[in-house]
């Protein structure tokens, strides 16, 4: 793995406006440059990480990355599936947790996210208001962990943690999944998504259905302005059947990643860290994924609220 440049920014400590740092400041026709910024920061709230954000900064600053954004798994105002996040009133010691990080590693600039799902019948404004203007946040990472079939339906489909007694319905679920994508997309309230490809764990093989589906989410992403990320952590998945005899990660997924280069949408390229060991881990091979697709890399969130 190249060891990861430094940028040019200043040394502007803890969390910064986008005065301070601009989308422009981040994006570089370099590549490798993206190895210096994780948006993608777990913390043990989330009930399956290990460490706290003070952990990760210090992983993130002696593998030399110069950005760190924290996107825990979201508190859900109705409690849902609660045994992969936090509760709702564990917010403000999330946050106040990257504060202090922020503070103790002046080098690195922080900042504060989280990981949602999005879910119609919670409301925009939980998202908008008790989520993001509450607690002042910089960023939502939209995740379709799940997805229904239709908006506002509570009949969710598990994209990620499928349930294998319940049979595939490929087809049918592209579809849904691609729907679901592009409907929270729309909603303004996300700001990149998270593994898009995670339509990968349930496809036997690329189809013109699954084609298809990946299309209609990279267009949406380019219209929106909206970059879709490339996620090092699915390497460590268990791997399935690639249709070809072989067998091939869940994700990410190379033709999906081609589908977004012909559609010209951004992509940025994030490790998942669930381990502060993890902080930059795999991320050598997911740029391999981004060289071959020819996809064009970016390594700012656009912040586009701020
Ligand atoms: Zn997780
Ligand atoms: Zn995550």
């Amino acid at each position: 793995m190249q060891k990861p440049s430094k940028l040019s920014t200043s040394s502007t400590p803890s969390t910064i406006s986008t005065s301070d740092l601009s989308t422009s400041d981040l994006s570089t026709s370099d590549p490798m440059l993206s190895y210096t910024a994780n948006w993608h920061t777990h913390t043990y709230r989330c009930k399956h990480a290990q460490g706290d954000a003070a952990d990760y900064c210090a992983a993130a600053v002696s593998t030399g990355l110069s950005v760190l954004g924290f996107s825990d798994h979201s508190p859900m105002k109705d409690g849902r599936w609660s045994g992969v996040r936090m509760d709702y009133d564990q917010m403000p010691d999330y946050i106040r947790a990257i504060d202090e990080a922020a503070a103790a590693f002046p080098s690195l600039h922080v900042f504060k996210g989280l990981e949602c799902e999005w879910v119609p019948t919670l409301g925009a404004g939980y998202y908008a208001d008790e989520l993001r203007d509450r607690f002042g946040l910089h960023y939502i990472a939209l995740a379709p962990h799940a997805f229904t079939m239709e908006s506002g339906t509570e009949k969710w489909i598990d994209t990620f943690h499928w349930n294998k007694s319940v049979p595939i319905e490929e087809k049918a679920w592209l579809k849904g999944y691609a729907r679901y994508v592009v409907e929270a997309i729309g909603t303004g309230l996300f700001d990149f998504v998270a593994h898009p490809d995670l339509l990968g764990c349930f496809c036997s093989s690329w189809t013109a259905e699954s084609e298809a589906a990946s299309r209609t989410i990279a267009r949406a992403a380019k219209d929106a302005g909206m970059p879709l990320e490339i996620n090092a952590s699915g390497f460590v998945h268990p791997w399935v059947a690639d249709g070809n005899g072989g067998d091939r990660a869940p994700y990410p997924w190379l033709p999906f990643w081609e589908v977004v280069a012909d559609e010209g949408a951004d992509v940025m390229i994030n490790t998942d860290a669930h381990n502060p060991a993890n902080i930059v881990a795999n991320i050598d091979r997911a740029y391999e994924i981004a060289e071959k697709a020819g996809v064009r890399v970016v390594s700012a969130v656009p912040l586009r609220r701020m």
